[in-house]
């Protein structure tokens, strides 16, 4: 009965107000994503923060007067205790998480520490000033309105933590006896602050996260072929310099497998280009398969050609690799009936296994890859050539032309 109430509950909840999630693993690179974009606010005001807090506590003249009237020398103790206790030292854990590679995994949890702990800091700094007829309530919605736009929070983190502000400074005053209209009166202001803030803040993380959307689903289709579905050769271009120093930095050995459709002019002369364009499709169907770990890709190289990059790949599960792809795509039994090899469409497929050096480039990789797949077309089709120690000896430069291909078959 009560799960059944709570689920209505959330149900309404959920009607009502619309969460702010994606599914996963959106969410996960939104959330990082976020928290990057956040650093140097969250570094500025933790900067300004402490500056601030350590001129209106350390600094002598008027300020110096300011103290011992508001707090008076009984306070002193708690006052130091607070300032250098909780305030410096949260804001510098703050600084040093923003300014480290602690901050990817610490962000989020240092900033749902310190907001709430400079928030309470204040709450009681507030009860402290009230015997002497003073009081903070003027600076109180600025405290509650500080998760929502300093911090680089989350939404429903900045409604928690500002919501925990509000609830201190009700039972702070509570506990110290303050009460009294302009109490009364300087809570309402609290409250509306939290609510407004929150408000503000929903409709700005709406639209953050919708313009983050719209700039995955942009880039996403930059880098996607509309013919095949899978990665175009932009994408290819850009992971092959990025994979290429980094497997240079971390001494990885890559994979490249240039895949070419057999006779495939005689396809298309035969069934025609829109039969031909589906046969495409369904042949880079098959290739993702091979390109399953984090950093490898599959991608259209250009016309019937296509380009698996395999990370961390040495020559057997490359074999292994190539003969899936050959046995995947006889299973899909794709006629061709003009086809001298094979009655199914059939491609050939050409290797390159290298360990990227300071002497080498990409260029010469690709190379040894067609020159692979040259080979390959040459020894008769429908099969794989592999080609790693011949790096040694390749002279970059020395490109074949892919119309040679066609020529030599
Ligand atoms: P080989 O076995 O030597 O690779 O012969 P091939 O006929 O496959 O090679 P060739 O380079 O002579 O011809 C490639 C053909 O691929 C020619 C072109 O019509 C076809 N092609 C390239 N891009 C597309 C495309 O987007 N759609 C269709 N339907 N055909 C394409
Ligand atoms: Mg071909
Ligand atoms: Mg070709």
């Amino acid at each position: 009965m009560t799960r059944h109430f709570a689920a209505r509950l959330n149900d309404l909840v959920a009607r009502v107000v619309p969460r702010l999630t994606f599914d996963e693993p959106l969410e996960s690179e939104f959330r990082s994503w976020h928290a990057e974009h956040a650093r140097a606010r969250v570094r500025n005001a933790m900067w300004l923060a402490m500056g601030n807090m350590l001129v209106v506590m350390l600094a002598g003249g008027p300020f110096r007067e300011m103290r011992s009237a508001i707090f008076g020398p009984e306070n002193q103790t708690i006052v130091d205790v607070l300032r250098f206790g909780f305030i410096v030292p949260s804001c510098l854990a703050m600084l040093v998480v923003s300014y480290t590679p602690l901050y990817r995994k610490w962000f989020g949890i240092t900033a749902q520490i310190v907001a709430p702990v400079h928030a309470l800091s204040f709450v009681v700094m507030d009860i402290l000033m009230h015997p002497r007829g003073y009081s903070l309530s003027s600076w109180m919605p600025l405290v509650v309105l500080a998760p929502y736009f300093l911090f680089g929070m989350l939404h429903a983190q900045a409604v928690r933590t500002s919501l925990l502000v509000v609830l201190a400074y009700a039972l702070g005053g509570e506990l110290a006896g303050v009460s009294g209209p302009q109490r009364v009166f300087d809570m309402f202001v609290v409250a509306f602050a939290c609510a407004i803030g929150g408000a503000v803040h929903f409709a700005f993380q709406r639209g953050v996260r919708r313009n983050y959307l719209a700039k995955q689903v942009l880039s996403e289709s930059a880098n996607r072929d509309s013919l095949t579905g899978i990665h175009n050769r932009r994408m290819f271009d850009d992971h092959m310099q990025r994979l290429w120093q980094q497997a240079l930095r971390e001494r990885v050995p890559l994979a490249l497998l240039l895949v070419d459709l057999d006779h495939f002019k005689a396809f298309n002369d035969r069934r025609g280009h829109q039969a031909g364009d589906a046969c495409l499709a369904k042949v880079a169907s098959v290739l993702p398969v091979a390109a399953r770990r984090p950093f490898d890709l599959a991608a259209r190289y250009g016309g019937e050609e296509f380009a698996v990059l395999l990370y961390d790949a040495r020559r057997d599960r490359v074999e292994e690799m190539c003969r899936q792809l050959h046995a995947t795509l006889q299973k899909a039994a794709l006629e061709h009936p003009a086809s001298p090899v094979s009655q199914y469409v059939t491609f050939s497929i050409g290797a390159a296994c290298v360990e990227p050096n300071l002497g080498r480039h990409p260029e010469g990789f690709i190379q040894l890859a067609d020159e692979a797949l040259y080979a390959a077309k040459e020894r008769g089709r429908n099969r794989t050539v592999i080609m790693d120690r011949e790096y040694e000896t390749l002279t970059t430069g020395a490109f074949r032309i892919p119309r040679a291909r066609g020529e030599a078959a």
